[in-house]
């Protein structure tokens, strides 16, 4: 039993950060290994567009997803509306969270749309903020979404007909067992956080494992699973609170 790692990246629009990006596209193809992406359908937050648009984007996407990588639809339009943080209760802003099942089935669905007009489509949601709430999960449903990148504890889990994949917090901190989602904003990180995240894969390259590969794995033990899990909600709020004061 140990550690295994999924390596997933947000915020994936035709005009993020490519030149910071592209050693992680390298490292992947090198070690093959398949990452998770969050990627955005209809990008309109500009807060996202920080380098020249890339006109074959969907063409990389189709490459990623040709490689084996798993896409997930990460919002629709990426603007924050509400100031709902959902479920998880991690940020304190929503595309989705707090609007009517009417607004939020209409912007999941033209997203679902795209991708699939793209051919790149696949079950999986990775809600902007990590912000969703009861409804965005009936949504979800009703789209026939049935993974979730997000979540607590370090097992995946049931909610509602979804499965959640735990996503804790930025920093490779673990437990010595369970599964574990990186999460990387490349937009935002500096040139020694790229060598260090690299770093980090090429030293647990064994350990890392396909989104896909991550929803067969269960808890050996009865019961630690929800343990882990109840803990883990608990203490996130403060372990993040921390993690960004450090
Ligand atoms: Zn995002």
């Amino acid at each position: 039993m140990s550690s295994k790692f999924i390596i997933r990246f947000d915020d994936i629009t035709p005009s993020m950060a490519w030149s910071k990006f592209s050693a992680f596209d390298d490292i992947a193809k090198e070690l093959d290994i398949p990452f998770l992406v969050g990627v955005v359908p209809h990008c309109l937050d500009p807060n996202l567009a920080v380098e020249p648009v890339r006109n074959d984007f969907w063409d990389v996407v189709r490459e990623w997803y040709a490689r084996g990588w798993a896409i997930a639809q990460h919002g629709y339009t990426h603007q924050y509306e509400t100031q709902n943080s959902g479920i998880f209760s991690i940020g304190h802003q929503s595309e989705l969270a707090g609007l009517s099942y009417k607004q939020q089935f209409s912007k999941l669905e033209a997203g679902k749309k795209i991708l699939v007009q793209e051919g790149v489509w696949q079950p999986v949601f990775m809600a902007p903020s990590h912000s969703l709430d009861e409804v965005t999960l009936q949504v979800l449903e009703e789209l026939e979404f049935r993974y979730l990148t997000d979540g607590y504890g370090v097992y995946p889990y049931k909610m509602g007909s979804l499965t959640a994949v735990p996503q804790l917090i930025e920093s490779p901190i673990h437990f010595g067992f369970g599964v574990y989602t990186l999460c990387f904003h490349v937009n935002g990180m500096s040139q020694a956080q790229i060598l260090k995240g690299l770093h980090f894969i090429r030293e647990h390259r064994m350990q890392i494992i396909s989104f896909e590969e991550s929803n067969a794995i269960s808890c050996p033990i009865p019961g630690v699973a929800s343990a882990i899990r109840f803990i883990t909600s608990a203490a996130l709020p403060k372990i993040r609170k921390f993690h960004k004061m450090s």
